[in-house]
Order: C-alpha cells, then structure tokens, then sequence
C-alpha cells in the first residue's frame, strides 16, 4: 500500500474553474427550443418524485405546455411542447411543487407563497429574473443511484443520504457552477437493480471489505463489472463481442463517511486543472494521468488516499438485472414489494401522470422513483396489494414484463419534436416493435448525438433519411459499434436482426 502524498492548496483557478459554461442542454430554468416546442428538464433527488409533485408536473404539462412528459436515461422527467410565452409561468410552477434547486436568498422557495410572489418580496422585477440565478445549481443535481435505494434486498449499503449530502454539496458551493450540466456522478450501492453501464464522470461503488462497507471509486467509466456480474441481462451480447468487463479497477477505497469530501475534492481538482474546452472527467484524463488528478485531490482533503494494489483488479461482484424494473420484486423488509412498469418509449400523458400518482398514494408510500431505462417504479407495495397495482400499470399501458419487445426499444425524439432527427424514430421504433426477435435490444437514433442511450446498445439504428436507417452492431469499439448495413427500411433492420440473432444462437 502506499500513500498519496499531501500537496499544498494552489491558488491558481483555471479559466474553467471562474467562468460557467454555456449549455444548450434543458434545465428547470433553461428551456430549450426544439420543433416540438420548449423542453423543460426537472432534475429529480435521486430519481424520487412525490404523488404531489408528479399531479403538480402533470397540471403544468397540460396548462403551459402539450400534455407530453417524457422520463429520461438518467431517471429525470421533462415535459416537452413547452407554449411559447408560457415559460416563466410553467417554471414558477414547478419550483412551487419543491421540483426547483435548492434556494437563494430565499427566492426560489416553496410552500404558501408563489415563486412570484417570492420575487417582488425579494424585490426583482420578475419570477423569471429571480429564478434564473440559481440555474447552475440546478445543472449541477447529477447524481445517479439506484431506483431501490435503501430497498433492495442485495444491497450493501443504503445511498439515499450520501446522496442527499452530495445534492446539498453540488448545490452549496459556488465554483461548482462552472461544471458542465452533463457532469454527472454514479453512487453504487450494490443493489441488484443497478444501471452501472452509463458512463459517469465520478463513479464510487460499495465494496464488502472485512471490517465493513467501503466505496471504491474510478474516474469517467463505469464501475467494472466481473464477467459473472454482467450489467445486461437481457440477451444483450452478441456472439461475436467480448464479455463486457472493464479491466481499468478502482482507484482507491474509501470509507463511507469520507465519500462528500472525496467528491468536493475530485470536483475542485478538476476545476483546477480543467481546460476551457474540457468539460468531462474524460477530457482532464487525457492530460493529467489518474495518480495525478489524485495527488491533486489530496490536497483538498483531510485522510489520505490510499492505493491498494489489490483495487487494480476490482470488479464489482453484485450481479446487476435490468430485469427488476418491471413487475413486482421483493424488497428488503418482508412483506413489501416495489413494482414497476414502461410507459412505451419512456413518453407519458398527463392523466396518465395522475394515474400512476393515484396508485402511489392508494397502495405505495406517495413516491413514484423514477428509473434510468424509461421507467417507473412504485415502492413499498404490500403484498396483498400487487395484484391491483399491477393490473393499474397494465391499464394505463405500461409494460410490466421483460418479454414485450417495447420494454426493449429506445428511441430518440427524432424528426417530429426534433430539428436535428432525420427519421421519425419513435413511430418507426413501434413498427420494429412488432418484429423485434425476443430479448434484444435495440436503439434508434435520429442523429449521431445518441440522446436516447448514455451506453453502447447492441444493436443501433442510425437515422439516415426518413424511414431508413444505418444499422450497427455493438463490437467494443467507441461510438456505435461496427456499421454493418446501410439506408435499410425498417422491415429490412427486422429482418437483418432475425438473421444475426439466429446465426448468434447458432455459432
Ligand atoms: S439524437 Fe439527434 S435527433 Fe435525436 S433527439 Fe438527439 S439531437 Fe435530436
């Protein structure tokens, strides 16, 4: 073992670190025009949304916007056709339903007055001028955990408050402002229903050590799986790709009371030595090695960083299942479930909000958690009562079972909500719906941008013109895979699909 050494504090900020970045990604106080209308994006803690709060999302989509709420990849909601005009009103809204970061000087509260109400006491002209100051806060609420968080039976450690400590952190301090809204940590905590194949800029993972719980923790990656403990679980590889195992380890171990002060650490290290243009982990590592980001962070903290040879080789052993998401799974404390369905292609209507809303508070707890493939699950379900919640799911046309294929597709806003969409990926992904061989998945793309997916699908259809797509397949390599067809129709990607998924069956 060896210590990371203490360095002094530099005084030196980058231009990175004094300036924030100009996003075009939406945000709760950022609405961005698309050919559908604004896109408003509501960071949610930890993927959790109250009954109050989703019935709140649900009036606001339908007064000032076009009824349509989608659920994202990294188990956020936004609501899309956002009027013109209606801006300010839709924001003040939701930050009076509590969905807003966390307040300045009391503006952006919640409770008994209004947002802008808030704003004159405040004594500025407008809701929306209040309101804009604390949007770098909101950019920054990006921390990834498990949809059964604190439920899950397999779970080593419960990552509910860590996570509400590092919201609180990301959102307190100033500098933060400058990270890019797409960087994004990943806190692990073992549970078996675990997206751990999206890319994080910081992921941390609980690790069963001796003497109790540790987080392990790498730098923009994914925590590396054991090729026993694949994070897909559904038919997801091919024949021809090599088990999908990160050789790169873990960096150090930590315990998991020092993990806020590992993380502040790791942000200030790369605001300062963070370039202008470099707004992810993966940009930094391509200059400073990770032993010098390392030795960098050391002097933000008060414990020394430890290299163990034996993280080298670290893999987390937790078999994750994608699986758990739909149906109704057991949860840690017997005699209580949580229970989950797919609205088809992560979209929504409005009293299909206050639906799932209704059930939460008749059967659940009043929560519904939000989850990184589209979905959505109920919590603390007793079990005389899964039945009723299932069939409400089903009702509502969720889809509660591995085996319908639209649990298998994603799809991208393409060409009717988006300018940059060359094909119209959702209706096209519902005809694949119909062929789609059993237990694959794949991605449709309306441009190279990936929005839908934040990993590698399998199988990627990459709009090229209406109605036809570029197929690629998976193989390891960066970006989409290989390119294995051209501009093929829809019936003809189902057709190369059957072939390939056979002759994988077959070899
Ligand atoms: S992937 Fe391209 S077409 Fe699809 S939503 Fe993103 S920018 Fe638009």
């Amino acid at each position: 073992m060896s210590v990371l050494k203490q360095a002094s504090p530099s005084s030196v900020l980058s231009d990175a670190a004094a300036t924030p970045r100009p996003s075009a990604c939406p945000g709760l106080l950022r609405i961005v025009a698309a050919r559908d209308g604004g896109i408003c994006r509501i960071k949610l803690p930890g993927g959790e949304l109250s009954a109050a709060q989703a019935r709140a999302i649900a009036d606001a989509s339908t007064r000032h916007a076009a009824g349509v709420i989608e659920l994202t990849n990294r188990a956020n909601v936004q609501v899309r056709g956002v009027k013109r005009g209606e801006e300010a009103a839709l924001i003040a809204a939701l930050i009076d339903a509590g969905l807003g970061p966390m307040p300045v000087n009391g503006v952006a509260s919640h409770g008994n007055t209004t947002a802008a109400e808030n704003a004159v006491n405040a004594g500025v002209a407008s809701a929306v001028d209040a309101i804009v100051a604390p949007a770098a806060a909101d950019d920054v609420r990006n921390v990834m955990i498990s949809p059964a968080a604190g439920r899950d039976p397999s779970a080593l450690f419960d990552t509910r408050p860590l996570c509400a400590e590092l919201l609180t952190m990301l959102q307190s301090e100033t500098r933060f402002a400058a990270l890019s809204p797409k960087f994004a940590l990943l806190l692990d905590g073992g549970e078996r229903l675990a997206r751990v194949d999206h890319p994080h800029d910081v992921w941390l993972a609980a690790s069963q050590e001796a003497d109790g719980v540790r987080f392990v923790f790498g730098l923009a990656g994914c925590p590396p799986m054991s090729a026993h403990a694949g994070a897909f679980t559904q038919s997801q590889s091919t024949a021809s790709e090599k088990p999908r195992v990160n050789d790169t380890g873990a960096l150090a171990a930590i315990l998991p009371s020092q993990v806020p002060a590992l993380v502040r650490a790791l942000l200030l290290t790369f605001l300062d030595l963070a370039a202008a243009d470099a707004t992810r982990m993966r940009h930094l590592l391509t200059a400073h090695s990770a032993e010098a980001i390392l030795h960098h962070a050391q002097r933000y903290l008060d414990f020394p960083l430890t290299q163990n040879a034996k993280l080298a080789n670290w893999h987390r052993v937790i078999p994750a299942d994608a699986n758990l998401r739909l149906g109704a799974h057991a949860q840690r404390v017997p005699g209580t479930w949580h229970v989950g369905g797919q609205p088809p292609l992560g979209r929504l209507d409005a009293d299909t909000l206050h639906a799932l809303a209704t059930l939460s508070q008749q059967h659940g707890n009043a929560t519904l958690h939000l989850t990184p493939w589209q979905s959505v699950l109920l919590p603390d379900i007793a079990t005389h009562a899964v039945p009723v919640v299932l069939s409400g799911l089903n009702a509502l046309g969720l889809a509660c079972e591995p085996a319908q294929a639209i649990t298998h597709l994603v799809a991208c806003a393409g060409s009717s909500g988006c300018a940059r969409g060359l094909a119209d990926t959702k209706t096209d992904a519902l005809r694949l719906a119909a062929r789609l061989p059993a237990g694959v998945d794949v991605h449709l793309s309306g441009c190279a941008r990936s929005c839908a997916a934040a990993h590698c699908a399998p199988y990627t259809l990459l709009a090229a013109a209406p109605g036809l797509y570029d197929f690629y397949r998976r193989d390891g390599r960066p970006g989409f895979g290989q390119c294995v067809a051209r501009q093929l129709t829809i019936d003809q990607a189902a057709d190369m699909l059957e072939r390939l998924v056979r002759s994988d069956t077959d070899a």
